[in-house]
């Protein structure tokens, strides 16, 4: 089932969640492990991240140093379908520009398709880590409504060959949006425009980044309305666990801690401490946020059920 009807088909507010694959050498077991605990609470979807490849420098005998490219996470696809066919529960493939040709994409679609899997969420990924901007494969999309675009064309029966004859596709696609604006974006209102124009390529839903003030979530939902975009948006959670966090989520999501929160997690002297205030945070979060009718609560789990579950438990 698409993730577009279960919301429109949803009574109460839904619940899913992400997850990333493993790292390389770890089993598929790690990833059931971090998902049973959240089946009681009967997620409608789950998303897998993908991963793009990085560079590393290995140092040789004669003292060079060798350029290696490794992918550290990969397996998303055969991830969504293990879930599909373990906990019979929908799995959503990110799909990303970066790194891929326009060919490359339809092929990986064609292979989602072939294993019933009908929803994906459609990125245009990061730069990799030792490039500071986003470098387009040259024969791919540079921007995410590009991958809208092409999965649009393909919902139409519409592929790159256009001498063969294909049936048509039925994606429902879902897209990222951001309360506090895309970082490359000059304003939220330039990039309210390129989110727009997702939606009106054919995007059904849009996922957002995660925050931790819920008054910019809300006012982000009603600026997209001011815009013109319509569709659901489901407010991405994360709750914070570790002392690492308080730096690392602000500086690699480029995201806001509100000042209330900033004060209580400098009163914060362990992990433990961490852990406990962003329980207490996401589950207050998310009682606002069912009281202003979101659709669905997302959340962002890079493997750690267990705050999760607290929270799930808590509203
Ligand atoms: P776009 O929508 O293409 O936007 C990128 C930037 O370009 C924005 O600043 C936008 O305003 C601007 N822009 C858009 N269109 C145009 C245009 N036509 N002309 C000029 N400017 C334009 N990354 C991963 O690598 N793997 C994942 O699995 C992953 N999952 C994510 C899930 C969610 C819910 C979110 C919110 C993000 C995720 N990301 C993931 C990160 C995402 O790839 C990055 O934030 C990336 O920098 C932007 O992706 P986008 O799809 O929003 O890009």
């Amino acid at each position: 089932m698409k993730v577009i009807d279960h919301i429109n088909q949803a009574k109460d507010t839904l619940f899913s969640f992400e997850i990333l694959p493993p790292l390389k050498g770890k089993s598929i077991q790690s990833i059931f492990d971090s998902i049973d605990p959240l089946m009681e609470f009967k997620p409608s979807f789950i998303n897998v991240t993908y991963h793009r490849e990085e560079y590393l420098y290995k140092k040789r005998e004669n003292g060079l140093l060798e350029k290696v490219t490794m992918r550290k996470r990969p397996g998303t696809v055969g991830i969504c379908a293990a879930i599909i066919n373990k906990y019979d529960v929908e799995a959503v493939p990110h799909l990303i520009c970066g790194g891929f040709s326009k060919e490359e994409t339809e092929n990986a679609l064609i292979d989602l398709q072939f294993l019933g899997i009908d929803n994906v969420l459609a990125l245009r990924g990061d730069s990799i880590k030792t490039e500071s901007t986003f470098r387009p494969h040259p024969d791919g999309h540079e921007f995410a409504v590009d991958l809208v675009h092409q999965i649009n064309e393909m919902n139409q029966g519409k592929y790159l060959m256009e001498e063969v004859s294909m049936a048509p596709t039925d994606f429902c696609v879902g897209v990222a949006g951001y309360p506090e604006k895309h970082f490359e974006s000059m304003n939220l209102k330039t990039d309210l425009h390129y989110l727009k124009q997702k939606v009106d390529a054919g995007a059904d839903y849009i996922v957002t980044q995660m925050f931790f003030d819920n008054q910019k979530y809300m006012e982000f939902v009603n600026a997209c309305r001011a815009a013109d975009i319509n569709v659901p948006i489901i407010p991405g959670i994360k709750p914070i666990k570790s002392m690492r966090h308080i730096s690392f989520l602000p500086k690699f999501f480029h995201i806001d801690f509100p000042e209330d929160l900033g004060n209580e997690l400098l009163k914060c002297k362990s992990d433990k401490d961490v852990d406990q205030l962003g329980i207490e945070w996401a589950t207050q979060q998310c009682r606002e946020l069912k009281e202003f009718g979101v659709p669905c609560l997302h959340f962002y789990t890079m493997s750690n059920s267990n705050s999760v579950q607290q929270i799930l438990k808590g509203i």
